[in-house]
């Protein structure tokens, strides 16, 4: 048995790097540090569900076909289609995107990713109001203040608070003790049940809150016995901690991100750190969901300037999300076939993009029989980063980590894949 160390886990934005994953006959068999949903994903890789060779619909079944056929007929779709949309890309590595947006060039298409719902308006309020960041080491070794705002991490990044909050830091060597953690969630849930302080804010008004903060922040009485739910004098009492921290840390996630006020939520958020670096270092962190969201935000600003809903229709980047966006596509039926890469839209979209895509030609790179796969008129199956083949993938503070091939499989991978329906591609339209 080799017990392979320092391996990435490819599942949620922590992108924890210190697994060891035990490894015996190409096998995967346990692993050490991985949290149950991290270690889940490198022992059931394999699990009956994974696809192992491509499959194209034909009289309404799934039938296995090669690999020449699946990537002929993908890009034979793509090309003559007048709005492809390639939907996706957050569970994959930095180089199949790449990739991806010059296929969508190449394409006149839109490519976008599952930010659209989730931190969307994250990347709309920094563009607008600024990032202040740090990394996850740095909140390990000085944040004397943690808020977790509108996020779960107990159970949606269950190794977060215990990696980098309660841990012991180089200024904080003594881990939980050293930190005062806030959380603003309307619900009791079992990271609000870890806080000293919790603001339970009434739903979606987190933005009153954040206007409250920042007016005694800024000298003002509240004049409301509460402000969202909150006491006053919970409120000044808040302020208070946070105006004596050394170094603070706003965490936020989806909670505030897809209530009332989406991006203006954020821009409150940023201006509240903004303010706060008179009296402390503050910095936030957006708490990323799939392990790679953030990659693919990296890679598309690198090769287009706009981080998603990226719309090539006129020949050069175009960004308007609300109208290039993949949901707006689907519900106002633009898009008249889709590529779905490394999500799961099937399962997470509304309904009216739902029956889009039941009318439309759907291709899906994907390991796994999901709600998406079951709309899809093409499947095929690639290796899995992180386990079956290498990668890059940005942690949730924009560090880049090198994803580690642990087993060997004869499935291309996502970037091969990528490569022989962009070759194609460019075949089918140059005889067009
Ligand atoms: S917290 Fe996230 S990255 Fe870390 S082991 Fe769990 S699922 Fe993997």
């Amino acid at each position: 048995m080799e017990l392979v160390k320092d391996v990435p886990c490819p599942f949620c934005g922590t992108l924890c790097d210190d697994i060891i994953v035990k490894v015996e006959d190409n096998e995967i068999i346990g692993t050490i540090n991985a949290c149950r949903i991290g270690h889940s994903k490198f022992m059931d890789h394999k699990s009956a569900t994974r696809y192992t060779k491509p499959l194209i619909r034909k009289n309404g079944s799934l039938v296995e076909v090669d690999m020449d056929e699946a990537i002929d007929k993908t890009a034979e779709i793509l090309a003559n289609s007048k709005r492809p949309l390639l939907f996706g890309w957050s569970s994959t590595e930095c180089e199949a995107m790449g990739i991806g947006v010059n296929l969508a060039e190449e394409l006149k298409g839109v490519i976008d990713n599952t930010a659209t719902v989730c931190h969307g308006p994250s990347l709309l309020a920094v563009q607008d109001t600024g990032y202040p960041v740090s990394t996850l080491g740095e909140v390990k070794n000085r944040a004397d203040v943690v808020i977790y705002w509108g996020c779960n991490p107990f159970h949606a990044h269950p190794r977060h608070i215990g990696r980098h909050v309660f841990s012991r830091g180089f200024f904080r060597n003594r881990g939980r003790s050293d930190r005062t953690v806030i959380v603003v969630d309307p619900r009791k849930s079992d990271t609000a049940k870890l806080a000293d302080i919790h603001l339970q804010v009434d739903s979606g008004r987190d933005y009153e809150l954040l206007d409250a903060l920042r007016s005694v922040m800024n000298g003002h009485e509240i004049p409301y016995e509460t402000v969202a739910g909150i006491p006053r004098d919970t409120i000044y009492q808040a302020v208070d901690i946070l105006g004596k921290a050394q170094f603070g840390i706003l965490f936020f996630g989806m909670g505030i991100t897809m209530t009332a006020g989406k991006n203006r939520n954020i821009d409150a958020g940023i201006c509240t750190i903004q303010e706060l670096n008179q009296f402390a270092k503050y910095t936030l962190i957006p708490m990323r969901g799939h392990y790679n969201v953030n990659g693919f935000n990296q890679v598309c600003t690198w090769q287009t300037g706009y981080p998603f809903c990226v719309d090539f229709a006129t020949g050069y980047p175009r960004y308007n999300p609300g109208e290039s966006g993949s949901n707006d596509l689907l519900q106002n039926k633009e898009a008249d076939s889709m590529m779905v890469v490394g999500s799961d839209p099937g399962a997470h979209f509304p309904q009216k993009a739902l029956e889009r895509m039941a009318e439309i030609p759907v291709i899906a790179i994907e390991p796994h029989r999901t709600p998406t796969t079951e709309l899809a008129d093409i499947i095929i199956p690639p290796a899995f980063v992180g386990v079956e083949t290498e990668g890059t993938a940005y942690r949730m503070d924009s560090i880049p980590i090198r994803m580690k091939k642990l087993v060997e499989t004869d499935l291309l991978s996502d970037k091969e894949i990528m490569e022989k329906i962009l070759e194609r591609t460019k075949e089918f339209i140059a005889s067009k």
